[in-house]
């Protein structure tokens, strides 16, 4: 039994459409399971998934949310709105987002900070490149990205995921192996306890992305540091995406 509560978190970016929801929805009715599971569809689709909620455990995600409150920002989408439609989550950062939208550590923890006002669940995404990890800077990249991710917010009593996603695993069939990705969760573990304290490093849960599949799920949730998985590619199966998430426990 895990100290943290389990998380599963599918990213859909931008795919799927109807059809997936109700077979996504459809796989998860009536069965329960240890872990937090959440769905990040596209925008458009998120109020179509929660008229079919109350059937299931599933809960819903954004993959991305405003920094900005309301105002003259076209195309943006607030925390308020996000939760008052029914989220319980957000991710932010992820490496799609800080390669090709131009997002910064600056900018995601004034995002981190937005969500948590409005109660919802902040799932900071980071990770280093191919290069990076080649040249043995992997931790040096790590933090940089949570001290100017998070540093200075105030975490106390507050729910927080951060995802450690490398950019060079994802959506290529190499995932980290277990090993790596428990350093890397530890590291990740004691960065937060030196930037903030022992309380915020024990509750905030650590999640692995990066060609997660039902075949490594469960090597990789054994891991001590590892408190969960953000899936991309393997949760536009349904079938698939349960049998990840009736690993974790
Ligand atoms: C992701 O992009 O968040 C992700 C984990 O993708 P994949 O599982 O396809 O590698």
């Amino acid at each position: 039994m895990k100290q943290r509560k389990p998380i599963v978190i599918a990213n859909w970016k931008l795919n799927g459409g109807l059809d997936l929801i109700c077979t996504s929805v459809a796989s998860f009715i009536g069965k329960h399971f240890a872990a937090q599971i959440a769905i990040c569809p596209p925008y458009l689709y998120m109020r179509d998934m929660m008229t079919f909620l109350q059937y299931s455990e599933l809960q819903i995600g954004s993959q991305n949310v405003s920094r900005y409150e309301s105002g003259a920002y076209t195309g943006e989408t607030s925390a308020q709105m996000l939760k008052q439609a029914g989220c319980s989550l957000c991710l932010i950062g992820h490496s799609e987002r800080r390669a090709m939208f131009a997002e910064n550590n600056e900018g995601c923890k004034i995002k981190v900070n937005t969500a948590l006002n409005h109660g919802l669940l902040p799932v900071l995404c980071v990770g280093e490149n191919r290069e990076e990890r080649e040249a043995n800077i992997t931790e040096q990249v790590l933090y940089k990205q949570l001290s100017e991710g998070l540093g200075g917010l105030d975490l106390a009593g507050k729910d927080l995921c951060i995802a450690y996603e490398p950019v060079w695993a994802i959506g290529t069939g190499l995932a980290a192996t277990p090993a790596i990705a428990q350093q890397v969760h530890q590291y990740i573990r004691a960065e937060v306890t030196r930037l903030f304290d022992q309380d915020t490093a024990n509750r905030v849960r650590i999640l692995y992305g990066g060609s997660v599949t039902k075949a490594n799920a469960s090597e990789l949730l054994q891991q001590p540091d590892i408190d969960g998985l953000l899936v991309g590619g393997a949760s536009l199966d349904p079938g698939h995406f349960v049998a990840i998430c009736e690993q974790a426990s």
